[in-house]
């Protein structure tokens, strides 16, 4: 594994465009050790990591490395179900993020979703659908699963928080904040669903009922529902493309703030 993982960081073109992380084993497969072993790789290379884990009640995962020291702001934990608010205060502590995946975690009995738990002990959770061919990967539907629970174990989340979760929040975890998860002036949205300043659904007859843009977004809109998709692009070898069409890599599109539609022209968004 350790040299698949020098493998993989060596071959990338290191131009900013991809970002590499890595999705841990955990020690339940691997032992402290070989997590230990990794996470140093891991921060010798500056790549980010992931592990799946959670307790049926008997285990202290989240203790369990917080003793052995291997906690790590690079680290998200996903799912988490079972383990205690002191754990969850552990992470907090540690800057590590936990990513929520409420569709799999409620179908496969994980228990309840940590929404409101984690946001009490100081974590901003982010949401991941965890398993596309048993849930799909809609995250509209994700975003409408976590905010259904949540708001009937205590009514204690609104669709703002929801939001953030899905962008800002998950861009952090990544260490991506900087440069995408939220559209304010100057700076270079990548890979962000658009969020224009009418309504993402403003297709859909949906739209009717006055709420605020959040809620539209959370509780209304699917995958189907977004106009265009921004994201950066790079000027690189200019190619030509078909007629009608504007190719993503040349002189006119290569401008960050543009948006490519779903015909893959790259529009002006002003
Ligand atoms: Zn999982």
């Amino acid at each position: 594994m350790d040299d698949a993982i020098c493998r993989v960081h060596a071959s990338l073109p290191g131009d900013g465009l991809i970002t590499l992380a890595w999705g841990l084993r955990g020690p339940e497969d691997t032992g402290m050790d070989a997590l230990a072993r990794e996470l140093k790789l891991a921060a010798e290379l500056g790549l980010r990591t992931s592990l799946h884990s959670g307790s049926d009640g008997t285990q202290r995962p989240i203790a369990d490395l917080h003793e052995h020291g291997l906690l790590r702001e690079h680290t998200t934990f996903v799912h988490g179900n079972g383990i205690s608010d002191e754990e969850l205060r552990m992470l907090a502590d540690a800057g590590s993020s936990l990513s929520i995946s409420p569709d799999v975690e409620l179908k496969m009995d994980f228990g309840n979703p940590l929404t409101g738990r984690a946001l009490s002990a100081g974590l901003r959770p982010t949401l991941s659908v965890d398993d596309v061919p048993s849930v799909g990967g809609d995250m509209f539907s994700t975003m409408r699963t976590a905010f259904a629970v949540q708001r009937g174990l205590n009514g204690g989340l609104n669709s703002r928080d929801v939001l953030e979760f899905t962008t800002i929040d998950a861009a952090a975890s990544c260490g991506l904040d900087g440069r995408t998860g939220s559209i304010p002036p100057a700076r270079t949205p990548t890979s962000s669903c658009c969020a224009p300043t009418t309504s993402p659904c403003s297709r859909s007859p949906t739209r009717l009922a006055p709420s605020s843009r959040q809620t539209r977004v959370v509780r209304r809109c699917g995958g189907g529902s977004g106009d265009a998709v921004l994201r950066a692009v790079r000027r690189t070898n200019p190619r030509p493309g078909p007629p009608g069409r504007v190719n993503t890599s040349d002189a006119a599109g290569a401008r960050p703030g543009n948006c490519l539609t779903p015909n893959g022209a790259v529009v002006d968004s002003g």
